[in-house]
């Protein structure tokens, strides 16, 4: 067997616990292999991959699936007003500057990003630069343009839509553009403008937002929806959409009906904390923030009391949320209640699941594509051992390694 890379003798976190023992994971044609326990390697296995270069011992470390952040804007720029920022580029400076932003998401460890709203569907076209090999990033799920109501949340990148022959128009127009992910609406939210919306603001109407669902469905493509009222978030969970984007208000009630259809929850509990405290951030988004912090942590707490899925995303670009803020997120989740394993499983295998790409990534599985992370120490007990990523391969290259 050609083995591109043998990563021998490490702790595993498969995408849902620690497995027993140490383990040996062999990567050929980009994909998992084989998982042996270590000391059932083949001698003839090690010899040729440590010949070749291609041997990477555990020494101690923890091998876990390439993180996930299921909710970034990599054409924001983290600082105190990322739109104003958007205002003063070009969008050949933006896309630029959105390629550093993917190589430090990479580079940590978050081999897969799902962009949730870009100026221009430019994060579109960055997938597309990354995926065909141009550009070095994660990969990337993106979102392109929002479908909003006209005035809505987040009306600089939004595709603007009223009713539900223009909702139909709309969604076409973002699969058309090469989206493959369709983001939605369906509140008003904290940051983007001094005024104009409050976050139990209804903006998408039930019929728009069922519209939208199942012609996105009908092509393969999940609906996100940025939820955060309690009208809202109904007005989602009856149209059917796939996540429901920080969620604050939820309820028991509708956290029971997601637990029964699957939806999953990505609360982003950093980026509000960030928002509400963080140097410089316009103050009518810290008030608004400020309101809904405690609320969140509840929506998270009522939401696993339910047995809801919980998937992690960041907001990463976002006013004080840097390019990546994933571990902070994922602290956060550890916080609101969800041992380190669940709060692990949110950044791996359960963020595949909202992704649809469950059969790709998101686990240290034999088949599945060698995106794959090296960290010091056990994050299941810690998961600040994140922050120390060594190795990261994507689909078999490995791409970060120690200097
Ligand atoms: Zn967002």
């Amino acid at each position: 067997m050609a083995a591109n890379y043998v990563i021998h003798d490490v702790a595993i976190f498969d995408g849902e616990r620690l497995l027993d023992g140490r383990h040996t994971v062999v990567i050929d044609a980009g994909r998992i292999a084989d998982i042996l326990p270590a000391g059932a390697v083949p001698a003839s296995l090690l010899g040729e991959a440590r010949s070749s270069g291609r041997l990477v011992a555990g020494d101690g470390r923890t091998l876990l699936p390439g993180l996930i952040d299921l909710h970034v804007h990599l054409t924001w720029s983290a600082g105190a007003d990322p739109v104003a920022t958007l205002a003063l580029e070009t969008p050949e400076q933006t896309l630029l500057r959105s390629v550093g932003h993917g190589l430090a998401q990479r580079d940590a460890g978050i081999t897969t990003v799902r962009d949730l709203g870009s100026p221009h569907d430019l994060a579109i076209r960055l997938a597309e630069a990354v995926a065909a090999g141009w550009v070095p990033g994660p990969r990337i799920v993106a979102s392109g343009r929002t479908l909003i109501m006209t005035g809505g949340h987040d009306p600089f990148w939004g595709l603007m839509v009223d009713g539900p022959a223009e909702a139909l128009k709309g969604v076409r127009t973002q699969l058309f553009a090469g989206a493959q992910v369709i983001k939605v609406s369906a509140t008003g939210g904290v940051y983007g403008r001094a005024a104009g919306e409050a976050v139990d603001d209804v903006e998408l109407l039930p019929e728009e937002l069922a519209i939208i669902t199942q012609q996105a469905h009908r092509r393969g493509v999940k609906v996100a929806a940025h939820a955060i009222g309690e009208e809202g978030i109904t007005n989602c969970l009856d149209a059917g959409v796939d996540t429901i984007e920080h969620g604050h208000f939820l309820t028991r009630e509708q956290a029971r009906r997601m637990a029964d259809a699957g939806t999953i929850l990505v609360p982003t509990l950093f980026v509000y904390q960030q928002v509400a405290g963080a140097a410089g951030v316009p103050e009518y988004a810290s008030a608004k923030a400020r309101a809904i912090v405690e609320r969140h942590r509840e929506a998270v707490a009522i939401a696993r009391d339910a047995g809801v899925r919980i998937g992690a995303g960041s907001d990463a670009g976002s006013p004080g949320t840097p390019h990546p803020s994933l571990v902070e997120e994922i602290e956060c989740l550890v916080g609101a209640g969800l041992p380190p394993t669940e709060a692990l499983a949110a950044a791996t295998s359960i963020a595949a699941e909202a992704l649809g790409l469950e059969g790709e990534i998101g686990r240290v599985r034999a088949g599945l594509a060698a995106d794959l992370i090296l960290v010091e120490g056990d994050p299941t007990t810690s998961v600040a051992a994140l922050r120390h990523v060594t190795h990261v391969w994507q689909s078999g290259r490995l791409t970060v390694r120690p200097m």
